[in-house]
């Protein structure tokens, strides 16, 4: 059983006035993303893939198809059980998303508040995160004293803090340089290898793609143009 299956999913948002047309943000989208795999999706600007991230993440209901994870379609599920597979799935962000006003510990510390994890436990858990991503040393900081590289870093450590299965990363690396995109790619490996979680990345960038997945999707107007092995899709004629 994939980890991830989509099938034949669209969104389409209310036109922008009366008389228009609505906007199909995605449209008839099919994905398999088997359990462990790096798999990425590309696609220039406004081709849906944030769309399709927030649609895995439960965060906003489709107009159409379904999503299993796991084998549960959470397109049909009730609020409480939709939010507990949301607890397995973390995600990272361009812009890091960091709360400005917490330390470094305060926010990997902050899913595990949420979830009302005891604070001997949290303490230990957030030690263990932070030792994983190699900013131990930074836990109390802020996030403005960081690198932008840092501030990923710990955007990964929170993402991972509550053990998800599954890793949403939406244009993780847009906001940095090469090389410190190279080495944010290189912790992403590590999740997927020593942790064996399943990731789903994001972006415009095909250098991205080649570095880190195996598997790759090709978005073009809320449509799947190609897909197949990176390899594959990205030397096809
Ligand atoms: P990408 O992440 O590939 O840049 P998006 O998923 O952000 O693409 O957007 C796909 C299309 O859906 C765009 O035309 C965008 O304007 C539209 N869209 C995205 N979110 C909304 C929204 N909340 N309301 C209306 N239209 C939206
Ligand atoms: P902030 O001022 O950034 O909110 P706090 O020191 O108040 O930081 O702590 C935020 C969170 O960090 C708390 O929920 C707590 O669980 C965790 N925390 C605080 N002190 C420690 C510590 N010594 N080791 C691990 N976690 C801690």
């Amino acid at each position: 059983m994939p980890h991830i299956q989509l099938t034949d999913v669209s969104k389409s948002y209310p036109p922008s006035r009366r008389g228009g047309t609505p906007v199909a943000a995605v449209d008839g989208v099919s994905v398999s993303i088997e359990r462990g795999e790096v798999h990425g999706v590309i696609g220039y600007s406004g081709a849906g893939k944030s769309t399709l991230v927030r649609l895995i993440n439960g965060l906003e209901p489709v107009t159409a198809g379904s999503i299993e994870i796991d084998g549960v379609d959470i397109t049909a599920l009730p609020a409480g059980e939709l939010r507990r597979v949301r607890q397995g799935i973390g995600m990272i962000f361009q812009r890091f998303n960091l709360l400005r006003s917490r330390s470094i510990r305060g926010n990997v510390a902050y899913p595990l508040e949420v979830v009302g994890m005891p604070r001997a436990e949290r303490a230990a858990r957030v030690d263990e995160l932070l030792r994983f991503v190699g900013l131990e040393e930074k836990a109390d900081a802020y996030p403005e004293q960081l690198s932008g590289g840092q501030q990923q870093r710990v955007g990964i450590a929170r993402a991972l803090a509550a053990s998800p299965s599954i890793l949403l990363a939406d244009e993780a690396t847009s906001a940095l340089d090469p090389e410190t995109t190279d080495e944010v790619l290189d912790l992403l490996a590590r999740v997927n290898r020593e942790l064996g979680v399943t990731i789903v990345v994001i972006t415009h960038e095909m250098d991205v793609i080649a570095r880190i997945a195996a598997k790759v999707a090709v978005m073009d107007r809320g449509r799947v143009v190609e897909s197949g092995d990176t390899y594959d899709v990205f030397t096809r004629p």
